[in-house]
């Protein structure tokens, strides 16, 4: 090997790898501050879990094996790399750990077979991009090119290795070093001379391209190689169901406007700079594998949004005006609509499907409410019909902007005691939906019958009951639901509340994850946690037959935001005579309604998301489908109306079943035949 060679190729490829990676680095300084540097023995441990062992990956079994097998493969031969480029310099140079050793063979026999698995891995997603194709990736030009050459890197690390047998007199197979054996054998076959050339082209193939692999990543998708590991690492602690406070709104609040500034007070995110640093991080990350495209309900129904789409436009966006961002003066250039369409905005139910899947923790969903922000509270452009649900619970507080004193309607001829703290232990909140929406009133129904039936000490505030604000936030009306959290906190408060029971998921999400941040420490329950235990306390006895076939749908905000996939099922498992089917699409896998992130009160063109989960959840050929959210119940229901199977399907929230099997509720609700 040529020492001088080496150095030259070293000095060039590390010299222009940095120039690459300070351009990136500026590019990263733009974004705006935010703090991810907390809780640093917990991030390690999302780091072990997601980054480094991958837990994602197999979600997407076949081309998760194989990337796990590459990335792993990469970590093991990481320490080849710098043997090999070690020997341009000194041809016997070896890591001393790594020498005639027990260690030292032990890493010779795994990156061996690690060289094997990570060219057949290579080879197969080669095989998948250029031949299968699936409708998630988009061919790349890049992405074959760092597959061809991974593949190329792995055939000459084994020639050169066979040749190292071959020189060092190691004959027969060699078990220390299988695939190498084989390399060596078939080297044996030509003369030595031409055994020496292919070993030498093997050492410089691999070792320049490691370098030019390297100075690839930055300008492509493969940027992942680098940043995924910081990425997953820093990603946000908080609770799932929390989007980010408006540093800006917070100010206007608390009155605390800086009367100097010259320029306007932005709200949410008008321009890429606005976005954070760590969103700029995710914009580097994006391995491009398409997986939350595949998952989201507005691009299975041929919505304008598709979040790859989205995330990668403004990826570029931001590179493009690289030289801009990071100089003086810069130029105003708005994202939406000439880089966002706005209607990719208004598109997202906020589901989190996405962020589930995503391998390097992509979030999507603070994103696009903060681009809702810009929309609503400093362009004053919601959708009309949004803008007047929005009116309705500044007025009126609720979306429908129905008269506050009709939204205790739903206890007629029902014992609901009022809220009183010495007496009661849980303060029951039905949220708009269940107070106002006829279908849905049945299910505040249901519910207090089952509490009163089981003795739970708890109470109602009526028509004084407020809306809880989350329409508001995921609609982007911050400053909204910032008043309205402010006054429910201060009101629960001063009425001595510690324990809320609510029915509604939005309405739970918000309580539980939201309101603490505001100082509003609630401890909350979802109806299905409660009346699960009161079930299995033996306080409720479900004992009246339902011989039906049920099949149940996660709700986005009970499921894929707090994780309660069981409470719902353990109650329907107890109700005697039911049956209760599974389908793939649940739990984490469960596709929207449709009606989240305020969506319910807008128009949908195309498609409509739930007449595609209704078709979903009915190929299990239920007689009923069970929920347990007020929202699914309305949207699925107008599924199964739009595809005519209503008169022969029901559609019952598990209190409501519960309560059937109780004897407290009407057999009515029950669809017969
Ligand atoms: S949150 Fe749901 S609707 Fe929004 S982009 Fe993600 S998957 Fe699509
Ligand atoms: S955001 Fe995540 S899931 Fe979507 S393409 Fe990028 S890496 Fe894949």
């Amino acid at each position: 090997m040529d020492p001088k060679t080496m150095l030259i190729v070293m000095v060039v490829a590390f010299g222009v790898f940095t120039w690459s990676a300070l351009k990136r680095w500026r590019l990263l300084t733009v974004g705006a501050a935010i703090d991810r540097f907390d809780q640093i023995g917990e991030r390690i441990k999302v780091a072990l879990k997601i980054a480094i062992f991958q837990k994602k990956m197999p979600k997407y079994r076949t081309m998760g094996l194989i990337h796990i097998a590459i990335f792993w493969g990469f970590l093991a031969l990481l320490l080849n790399t710098v043997i090999l480029w070690g020997r341009g310099f000194d041809e016997g140079f070896n890591l001393w750990i790594l020498g005639d050793n027990p260690l030292g063979h032990a890493y010779h026999f795994v990156k061996d077979v690690f060289s094997g698995v990570v060219l057949v891995a290579a080879l197969l997603a080669l095989i998948n991009r250029v031949v299968v194709r699936p409708a998630r990736f988009t061919l790349s030009f890049e992405a074959t090119l760092i597959l061809l050459i991974i593949s190329t890197m792995m055939v000459a690390d084994l020639a050169y290795w066979g040749w190292q047998q071959i020189e060092t007199g190691q004959t027969g197979f060699v078990a220390g070093e299988p695939l190498a054996s084989v390399s060596a054998s078939l080297l044996g076959q030509l003369d030595r001379s031409t055994a020496a050339l292919v070993g030498t082209v093997g050492f410089w193939t691999h070792s320049v391209l490691v370098l030019i692999f390297m100075n690839l990543l930055p300008y492509g998708k493969h940027f992942h190689v680098i940043t995924a590991i910081p990425n997953v690492f820093l990603t946000s602690l908080d609770p799932k169901g929390r989007l980010p406070k408006d540093e800006n709104i917070e100010k206007v609040l608390r009155d605390e406007e800086d009367e100097d500034e010259e320029e306007e007070p932005v709200f949410g995110v008008a321009e890429v700079q606005h976005f954070h640093w760590k969103d700029i991080l995710d914009m580097f990350s994006c391995t491009e594998c398409g997986r939350c495209t595949d998952n989201c309900p507005a691009a299975k129904t041929q919505k304008p949004l598709k979040p790859k789409t989205f995330l990668t436009a403004v990826r570029d966006h931001l590179y493009l005006r690289h030289e801009e961002l990071t100089s003086e003066p810069q130029k105003s250039r708005p994202l939406i609509p000439v880089i966002v369409d706005p209607e990719v905005v208004w598109n997202c139910t906020t589901c989190r499907a996405c962020e589930e899947e995503c391998p390097v923790m992509i979030s999507y969903v603070d994103k696009f409410v903060r681009l809702r922000r810009d929309l609503v509270e400093s362009r004053g452009e919601p959708p009309a019909e949004l803008a007047t649900a929005l009116r309705g619970i500044e007025t009126n507080a609720n979306p429908w902007n129905l008269s506050p004193m009709d939204r205790d309607g739903w206890t007629e001829g029902l014992e609901v005691p009022a809220f009183d703290a010495d007496e009661c232990e849980y303060l029951l909140f039905t949220g708009c939906m269940a107070s106002f929406d006829d279908r849905a009133k049945k299910i505040s129904r249901s519910l207090t019958q089952l509490l009163n039936q089981a003795g739970v000490s708890y109470g109602y505030l009526g028509s004084d009951e407020p809306c809880c604000g989350e329409t508001a936030r995921r609609a982007g009306s911050e400053s909204n639901f910032r008043m309205i959290a402010d006054m429910n906190i201060e009101t629960f408060k001063e009425l001595g509340v510690k324990k809320i029971i609510t029915g509604c998921p939005h309405c739970f999400n918000t309580f539980k994850n939201e309101y603490p941040e505001f100082d509003g420490q609630f401890e909350v329950l979802h109806h299905t946690e409660l009346l699960a235990d009161l079930v299995a306390q033996g306080k409720l006895s479900p004992t009246e037959r339902i011989e039906q076939r049920v099949v149940f749908h996660d709700g986005c905000y009970l499921g894929r935001y707090n994780d309660i996939y069981d409470a719902p099922r353990q109650l329907l498992a107890r109700i005697p005579g039911l049956e209760v089917a599974e389908i793939t699409q649940s739990k984490e896998r469960g596709l929207c309604c449709g009606g989240g992130g305020a969506r319910f009160f807008m128009e949908e063109s195309g498609d409509r998301i739930n007449g595609l989960r209704v078709s979903e959840l009915v190929s299990a050929q239920p007689k009923s489908i069970a929920s347990a959210c007020p929202y699914c119940m309305t949207m699925l229901s107008d599924g199964l109306k739009d595809k005519d199977l209503f008169d022969d399907k029901g559609q019952l929230d598990v209190a409501e079943l519960l309560a059937i099997s109780c004897g407290l509720t009407d057999r009515k609700l029950l669809k017969q035949g």
